[in-house]
């Protein structure tokens, strides 16, 4: 008899978890809170390293297809300084095939595959050590047992507690999203601006990153140092007053800067608490937070068609746990680290390895090679998120030329 094995989230690491097993002709219930694969925007770009994620998903027999979708032009890079001078642009050769990227709806719907996803199925907690094996106890009161839990539930992950009782710490870098559509047409000084790839402008402790998607669509992360509640009191966080006058041009005036073109809500909600569900409240914060930056890098709020607040939380750079059999975690549920472009990447290659691990075991207990798996894992991960840390430190820095010195360090030449 096959064991019975579950994973908990239909992310990155939990869809390439099974559709490696898959391949191995091993099933496997993938358990999604989500209610199906569209229940909410599946969120930006991801650039998958041709060691990490594209190792993956050769594991998972799916590269040739990877290929066909991704973008290698989108991993060309310019940054700026914030009064828009252009500092590096870099671009990759026509055959560059180390980084590409792929808008994440379309890396899950290539995961998806043949795979039965048991959507709507969100996991309160996981007990192991019962008689029957691992419980798992589902949000709707229902429960069912298992031989091998995955706990790929992301970063609040509800089969952590299980293992580890370490919960996610903020870095003290809080990440605002907005987006833009068909940006070559309604904005093609902005398409101009953002070129193939992504744009970056370092400045003093915060930044404005913009990378193209598919389609047109653009992703825009306004990146600040701040304290988790900086929110609730602009001026006192943040320094913005609402009466403080902005850069010469930029001032909402008297009549709300509608004489001078600029949006009539501009200085709204500074200096007190911002409703983060006000739009208009929001991007003027954000364009008196960057205020002083080039008009066309203001343009990219200033169009942005919705806010969302990321505060960026991590787990400790070594994060591990005393093993237990039947349960183990994978990708941001084990180690949850600053988005520098590795996060998915790791999970992937970790649900692909873990995967045919346990394939390998064939009717056998897997509790050795999960073991193995996860000290490899542990070690592995440890030293990215080490490097990440580093790397958010410089990169949302009070010094911006460290930005640059990091980009010069990383990029291939
Ligand atoms: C702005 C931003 C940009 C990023 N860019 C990159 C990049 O370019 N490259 C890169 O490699 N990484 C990037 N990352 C990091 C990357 O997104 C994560 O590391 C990656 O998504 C982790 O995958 P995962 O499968 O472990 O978790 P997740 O992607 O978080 O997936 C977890 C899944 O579990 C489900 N789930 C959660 N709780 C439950 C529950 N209780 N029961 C059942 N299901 C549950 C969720 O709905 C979700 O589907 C970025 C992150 C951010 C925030």
């Amino acid at each position: 008899m096959s064991h019975r094995i579950a994973v908990v989230g239909g992310g990155p690491a939990g869809l390439t978890f099974a559709r490696v097993l898959h391949r191995h002709d091993r099933p496997v219930t993938v358990l999604e809170r989500d209610p199906g694969p569209d229940a909410r925007p599946p969120g930006g770009t991801l650039d998958l390293h041709d060691k990490l994620g594209q190792l993956a998903l050769d594991k998972a027999g799916l590269l040739a297809e990877f290929r066909a979708l991704s973008r290698p032009e989108g991993q060309a890079m310019r940054i700026l300084d914030v009064d828009g001078t252009v500092l590096r642009d870099w671009r990759p050769r026509p055959d560059e095939q180390a980084n590409p990227e792929i808008d994440r709806g379309q890396l899950r719907d290539l995961l998806l595959g043949p795979l039965d996803v048991r959507w709507g199925r969100g996991v309160a907690e996981v007990v192991p050590g019962t008689r029957d094996g691992v419980l798992v106890r589902f949000a709707d009161g229902r429960q069912e047992t298992f031989d091998l839990v995955v706990g790929a539930d992301g970063a609040w992950s509800r089969v952590r507690p299980a293992l580890s009782s370490v919960r996610p710490h903020y870095t003290g870098v809080t990440l605002v999203e907005s987006s833009l559509d068909d940006v070559d047409t309604r904005h093609p000084d902005l398409a101009r601006l953002i070129g193939d790839g992504s744009v970056a402008v370092y400045g003093v402790n915060r930044a404005i990153v913009a990378q193209r998607n598919s389609g047109g669509h653009v992703k825009v992360y306004a990146q600040f140092r701040a304290p988790l509640d900086w929110h609730t009191d602009l001026e006192r966080h943040l320094g913005l007053n609402r009466r403080a006058p902005l850069s010469p041009g930029l001032s909402p005036g008297r009549d709300g800067g509608r004489d001078a073109g600029l949006d009539p809500g501009l200085g709204r909600g500074l200096g007190r608490g911002l409703d983060l569900a006000d739009v208009e409240a929001v991007r003027s914060s954000l364009l008196a937070l960057f205020d002083g930056w080039a008009a066309p890098v203001l343009g990219l709020l200033r169009h942005g068609t919705a806010f969302v607040v990321r505060p960026l939380y991590v787990l400790p750079v070594s994060h591990t746990w005393a093993h237990v059999p039947g349960v183990t975690l994978l990708g941001d549920a084990a180690h949850l680290m600053p988005p520098l472009g590795v996060g998915a990447n790791l999970a992937m290659l970790e649900g692909a390895e873990l995967a045919e691990s346990v394939a390998a075991c064939g009717p056998g207990d897997p509790d050795e090679a999960v073991r193995a798996f996860e000290e490899h894992m542990w070690a592995r991960a440890g030293r990215w998120a080490k490097m990440t840390a580093a790397g958010l430190e410089r990169l949302v820095s009070p010094d911006p030329a460290d930005a640059l010195a990091l980009f010069d360090e990383v990029q291939p030449s």
